[in-house]
């Protein structure tokens, strides 16, 4: 689990995070072998930034991004930090799968914009279609619905719907809850195309699913960087 603050030299304008893992020996290799070299960032750190003002930086949730996969080991993220005060914006990257993670404070602010959000209506179809046989409705009668969510979904704005607190597999995609408004109206939807009953049934059991393993919106995300704002604030600042 990530550690929710960095150190910040104010004077050199240095950002640090340090974890156990700071203090455990790299592997590199060297004509032909590998070499084991000691290291410990946290020391390194103190001892390049001594007699410095430092100050704590909290992470700021929700701000993590990054255009590559998680998996990908040799990735560049972005999130936004506070001292409380002020926001900064720290960019960590890494030169290979092997070398420490590096930050460091980067001028600018952090945009971050969930796209159009759809379902995953293929996903939803089979699902109620094998939950849904026996009580006799058809692939056609199901599409109704899954097509009536589909729709209203890709109209809803992101901010509309409560965020999935898990991370997703990538940091550019982010999940929302489906909620009762919307299942409401696509079975309302729906029902100009099926019978009273099945669609009664059909939303007893979208909202039991709704509260045991509800069905979710994707959004992928984009961002980027803006720095126009006074950028370089942060080099004139004297400790
Ligand atoms: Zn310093």
């Amino acid at each position: 689990m990530m550690t929710r603050e960095l150190v910040r030299c104010i004077k050199c304008d240095a950002v640090a995070l340090f974890s156990p893992l700071d203090r455990s020996p790299e592997y590199r290799m060297d004509s032909g072998t590998w070499k084991i070299v000691e290291r410990d960032d946290r020391q390194a750190f103190m001892e390049a930034h001594r007699g410095h003002p430092l100050e704590r930086l909290k992470i700021l949730d929700d701000t993590f991004i990054s255009s590559q996969n998680y998996r990908e080991p040799v990735k560049t993220c972005y999130f936004e930090v506070t001292n409380g005060k002020e926001r900064f914006l720290v960019k960590r990257s890494r030169k290979s799968a092997l070398d420490p993670l590096r930050y460091e404070l980067v001028p600018g602010r952090l945009r971050i914009n969930p796209m159009e959000l759809r379902v995953d209506g293929a996903a939803i179809q089979k699902e109620l279609e094998r939950s849904l046989s026996h009580i006799g409705l058809s692939y056609q009668e199901i599409k109704h619905f899954v097509r009536e969510l589909e729709q209203l979904v890709s109209r809803v704005k992101p901010d509309e719907l409560t965020r999935v607190p898990y991370e997703s597999h990538h940091p550019a995609v982010r999940y929302y809850y489906l909620n009762e408004p919307l299942i409401a109206r696509a079975l309302e939807g729906a029902s100009r195309f099926l019978a009273r009953t099945d669609v009664e049934r059909m939303g007893a059991f979208v909202r039991q699913h709704l509260r045991d393993d509800p069905f979710l919106a994707v959004a992928e995300v984009h961002f980027h960087i803006e720095t126009h704002r006074k950028a370089h604030t942060l080099r004139f600042m004297s400790p």
